[in-house]
């Protein structure tokens, strides 16, 4: 893990720093990874769980130049709670992501959101945030969560695409926020880009981006064609098919495969494909 200092700033271009927040976990990897956009004034993007400790680290990055914006890729706890420290300690607004509208989403919100999200400035897809040498254009990216958005550092082909690409594993697609149509979506939309590198939230930097993003769609294709003939076989409920799915999963890991599981099948239902009586699917 060495390329992993927590709390350590590392250049990966001129432009872009990284450091480590003190969260590994299995949803997380090492950790969530903040990204320091700028060098004369900055743009902090996702600047991560709730932690004084790294809160001390970025302001020692940060190094008293003035930071623009506290951008936001998404409500997750473990990228946005932090923008209310960093943003008294700074004065920078928090721009990004929308909020979800916990009270019309009911039962969206899951324990992972951060509630206290309270952005000064929510962007929509195409509107960009600017400083010295630097423009983030905001790329409304659903599926992950449904107000996820990755951001392009228009000068240098950098691409932040938060969790909805990561360099360790695959996302999280979880209903009810979760959406599968809305995340293969996504992945499509990446795929007309010709972004340079992504600089995920979690894991290593990507180099090669649309071949990774193809990857990532053949790997739901091959998730969709294995539920279809498990549905085939009458194995129909989730965890009889997130057991068959995911051999050898690490058990604090279930609840994850089992939102994924769910949420190819609601993509399925959809699409008239299969149909659900009680806890079971049925192929139709
Ligand atoms: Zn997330």
């Amino acid at each position: 893990m060495s390329d992993f200092p927590t709390g350590q700033p590392i250049q990966l271009e001129p432009l872009v720093a990284r450091v480590l927040a003190p969260n590994p976990s299995p949803y997380t990897f090492t950790g969530t990874q903040t990204h320091l956009v700028g060098i004369s004034d900055l743009a902090v993007i996702d600047p991560g769980p709730d932690s004084p400790e790294h809160l001390d680290a970025l302001l020692k990055v940060i190094a008293g130049r003035p930071v623009r914006a506290i951008v936001i890729t998404h409500t997750h706890r473990d990228h946005s709670p932090l923008a209310r420290a960093l943003k008294a300690a700074t004065g920078a607004p928090i721009i990004g992501c929308a909020p979800l509208a916990l009270d019309d989403l009911g039962s969206r919100a899951d324990a992972a959101f951060d509630r206290d999200y309270a952005p000064d400035r929510v962007l929509a897809d195409g509107e960009q945030v600017a400083g010295s040498g630097w423009t983030l254009t905001a790329i409304a990216t659903p599926g992950h969560t449904s107000n996820h958005l990755a951001f392009a550092l228009e000068e240098t082909g950098a691409l932040f695409p938060g969790d909805h690409v990561m360099g360790w594993s695959t996302t999280v697609v979880s209903p009810p926020d979760g959406d599968m149509a809305d995340y293969l979506a996504s992945l499509a939309k990446l795929m007309l880009r010709d972004d340079r590198v992504y600089y995920p939230a979690h894991g290593e930097q990507v180099d090669n981006p649309r071949r990774f993003v193809r990857s990532l769609i053949g790997h739901r294709k091959q998730r969709e064609g294995q539920i279809l003939r498990l549905l085939a076989r009458d194995v129909g409920t989730l965890p009889a098919m997130v057991e068959a799915m995911y051999v050898g999963l690490d058990p604090r890991l279930q609840r994850a495969a089992q939102g994924s599981v769910l949420a190819h099948l609601i993509d399925l239902e959809r699409r008239g494909r299969v149909r659900r009586e009680g806890e079971a699917w049925i192929a139709i």
